[in-house]
């Protein structure tokens, strides 16, 4: 059995794998994608110290610094159950190609952003369209930008954008925007945001190389209209990829594993780090500091346990 088995390649796995190999203990890191979302990501410009990179140049970058360790890295394996220990302290995880066993797991599977599903979105994806206002903000200074989505990701997207984009307007599906009134209050004091609501989004248009528009249909009267935007941030959810847990760990409403403040979850010598956690803010930088913790954390609960 390994001492600490990592689920999940993205950037809090592969942290994780490297603060516990550099502790000398027998570490795998398993997972789908070796990279993570990260892989999905065209310019990266906020993670300290390095001013600029790409997506597929930083997840080579993460898979090469674990693979400086005596890591087993296996890639392309899907994790389907968590088996909490017996009486032996072994976890196990059952993955599509067989089980392994682990004196203690990092729970690191990510999250991805839920998409609208209409036409010119996925065309258009990193080229105007965009669902991260941290990453891609800065993008659309001084441009026209829309959000779609009024919960509170969208209309903190919405403030947060006004502050760089010349005009930001939110598209909302249901007749009232559902975000906390604090915020909503922020959003109407500024002079360069405006809403729609009832308003169902089924287009995004584009000239070929850039998004130029948004589409929407106005639920109450049937009607099409439009908007000219160069930047359409979609906020309509972040998925957790913890559905293949089942109750095995304790996950909030939204699916997120609870963690506490060293990434322990509910079950011991399980823990949990980056976009599939309850930690707030999802982030590259985040979450490579979130796996780091959750690797001391499993490092710590092992030379505590008996037959450390
Ligand atoms: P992930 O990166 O999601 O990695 C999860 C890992 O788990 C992957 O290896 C995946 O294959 C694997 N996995 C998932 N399910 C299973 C399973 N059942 N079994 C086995 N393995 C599984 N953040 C920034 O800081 N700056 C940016 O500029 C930026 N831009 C972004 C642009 C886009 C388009 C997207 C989608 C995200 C962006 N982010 C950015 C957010 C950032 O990518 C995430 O916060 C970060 O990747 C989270 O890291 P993670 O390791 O927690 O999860």
């Amino acid at each position: 059995p390994y001492d600490v088995l990592v689920v999940g390649g993205g950037p809090a796995g592969a942290a994780a794998a490297v603060y516990a190999a550099r502790k000398g203990i027998r570490t795998a890191m398993v997972g789908d994608r070796i990279g993570g979302q990260v892989l999905d990501t065209d310019a990266i410009e906020n993670l300290i110290s390095v001013p600029h990179t790409t997506g597929p140049r930083l997840a080579a970058a993460l898979g090469a610094h674990v693979a400086e360790y005596g890591v087993d890295t296996i890639e392309r394996q899907r994790a389907e159950e968590l088996i909490p220990a017996g009486p032996d302290g072994l976890t196990a995880v059952r993955f599509t190609g067989g089980q392994l066993r682990a004196r203690s797991v990092i729970l690191a599977t990510g999250a991805r952003w839920r998409h609208l599903g209409v036409p010119g979105e996925d065309e258009y994806r990193t080229r105007g369209v965009t669902y991260c206002p941290h990453c891609d903000g800065p993008l659309f200074a001084g441009k026209d930008v829309a959000v779609v989505g009024g919960g509170n990701s969208g209309i903190e997207a919405a403030i947060d954008l006004a502050g760089v984009a010349r005009h930001v307007t939110v598209v909302e599906f249901l007749d009232d925007l559902k975000a906390d009134a604090v915020l909503l209050e922020a959003l109407g004091k500024l002079p360069n945001a405006s809403v729609i609501a009832s308003a169902r989004t089924t287009r995004v248009i584009g000239d070929g190389a850039h998004v130029t528009g948004l589409e929407y249909e106005d639920r109450t009267t049937g009607r099409t209209g439009s908007l000219d935007v160069e930047g359409i941030f979609v906020q309509i959810g972040l998925l957790p990829n913890t559905e293949w847990l089942g109750d095995a760990v304790k996950l909030t409403r939204r699916g997120e594993i609870v963690v506490d403040a060293r990434k322990a979850t509910s079950v011991p010598g399980v823990y949990a780090a980056g976009d599939c956690t309850t930690q707030p803010y999802k982030q590259i930088i985040i979450s490579m500091g979130a796996g780091a913790m959750a690797s001391l954390a499993a490092f710590d609960h092992l030379i505590r346990s008996a037959g450390a």
